[in-house]
């Protein structure tokens, strides 16, 4: 449990020491952590988009700065925000700046931003020079709780999303809890869905806190409220934020290259990414995958695993944090079942035509340590239902 706010707290990744520092008000933090930890560097470079550098940009820039050794540089580069950003001209227009900058292999990468810039910093953090250092300073909760965390990095084509890209992980990630404070609501409930995917594979004790917190997470978000609730709720939030970063954290150092137990973490994204392929942009990640939640769980149900009132449950939750727990009918058309079915052949976790999906057993618990083996009949008696 994190009690103290004001302090920071450390996790560690890859059995490396504090790579993972959460709180709030951290800028001065990560300037002199960054300047101290990640040195013999001769570039630091944050990357970042329209959206952040107006509201971030400079007080990172200054922080950093005040911490400089004379014969470092500090330099910035910003890039359009959205998803589309994450693409080959992207990354090219990256290393033709640092090129130009005459960046050599000593220099360091800052990733300030959600998962488009945390990916695509990251990809090109792996090759430029063959691999320079980068580090991530999430701004989304989704970027904090699930992208920012593990190595995944790339960039999408016109084939599909993050088909080329890398392992690498970051020297350290900085989880600033303050800029929530500007994040979009609908951005909010679209990292709740990785939240509440997280507790409901991992514990009920912590889901039972999203159950019966929503008024103080949410004070904690928007900045509103008295002093006495607004304290309680930011030290829900970073005890949150800070549970789920350390499973994930855990997870990732059990299975890095997701042989197995790292599987876990897609619960909720066999039909989840299957849905996302049919209805994005309209739809967010998050979005999609609340409905993918409550798909597997009822898939879970229907072979005997679970009991009704886990769906439900669930389905509660999501809509406690307004996720979509129906589809709409306009998005039931797009959607067609064997369109469905027939992209969740290419599914990563699948061994060859074999599909494996989480199965839950309980809130809190699944039914393997890794994805079941699921039949094709079953994965459709579901979707035929919606
Ligand atoms: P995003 O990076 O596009 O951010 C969403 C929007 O919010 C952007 O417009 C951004 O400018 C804005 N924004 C970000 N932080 C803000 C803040 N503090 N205040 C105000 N506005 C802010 O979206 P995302 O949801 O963070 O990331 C989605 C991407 O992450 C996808 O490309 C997905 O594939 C990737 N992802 C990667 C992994 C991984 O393991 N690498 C895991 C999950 C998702
Ligand atoms: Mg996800």
């Amino acid at each position: 449990m994190v009690h103290d706010i004001s302090n920071v707290a450390t996790i560690s990744l890859l059995n490396v020491p504090h790579v993972i520092h959460i709180g709030y008000q951290l800028m001065d933090h990560i300037a002199s952590d960054l300047t101290e930890n990640v040195n013999n560097v001769s570039n630091y470079v944050i990357i970042t988009d329209t959206r952040l550098a107006p509201l971030y940009l400079n007080k990172l820039f200054e922080s950093i700065q005040a911490h400089l050794k004379p014969n470092q540089r500090l330099l910035t580069r910003i890039l359009p925000c959205g998803e589309q950003t994450k693409c080959r001209n992207a990354k090219a227009s990256i290393e033709d700046f640092l090129l130009s900058e005459k960046c050599t292999r000593d220099t360091c990468l800052i990733a300030l931003g959600g998962g488009v810039i945390g990916d695509l910093v990251g990809f090109v953090a792996a090759t430029f020079m063959r691999g320079v250092p980068f580090v991530q300073i999430p701004t989304t909760l989704l970027a904090m709780v699930d992208s920012s965390i593990g190595g995944k990095t790339a960039i999408d084509t016109a084939h599909g999303k993050n088909l080329i890209g890398s392992f690498w992980q970051p020297r350290r990630i900085y989880m600033n809890l303050s800029v929530l404070e500007t994040l979009p609501k609908r951005e909010v409930s679209n990292g709740m869905a990785e939240i509440i995917k997280t507790f409901a594979i991992s514990s009920e004790s912590d889901f039972v806190k999203l159950e019966n917190g929503k008024t103080q997470i949410e004070s904690a978000l928007l900045g509103f409220s008295n002093r006495h609730e607004l304290y309680a709720g930011k030290a829900m939030l970073m005890n949150i934020v800070h549970t789920c970063a350390a499973f994930k954290a855990d997870i990732v150092t059990r299975d890095e290259k997701e042989n197995d137990i790292r599987g876990l973490l897609n619960f909720g994204h066999s039909y989840g990414h299957a849905y996302e392929a049919r209805l994005s942009p309209e739809w967010l990640h998050g979005e999609c995958i609340s409905l993918g939640l409550i798909h597997e769980a009822e898939l879970s149900h229907y072979l005997g695993h679970c009991s009704l009132a886990v769906i439900t449950r669930l389905e509660q939750c999501l809509q406690l944090y307004e996720l979509p727990v129906k589809f709409d009918e306009n998005s039931k058309k797009k959607l067609e079942l064997e369109r469905v079915m027939d992209i969740m052949k290419v599914d990563k976790k699948n061994k060859g035509a074999q599909k494996r999906i989480v199965l839950l057993k309980d809130i809190g618990s699944t039914l393997e340590n890794k994805p079941t083996n699921v039949a094709d009949a079953a994965i459709k008696h579901v979707l035929q239902k919606y």
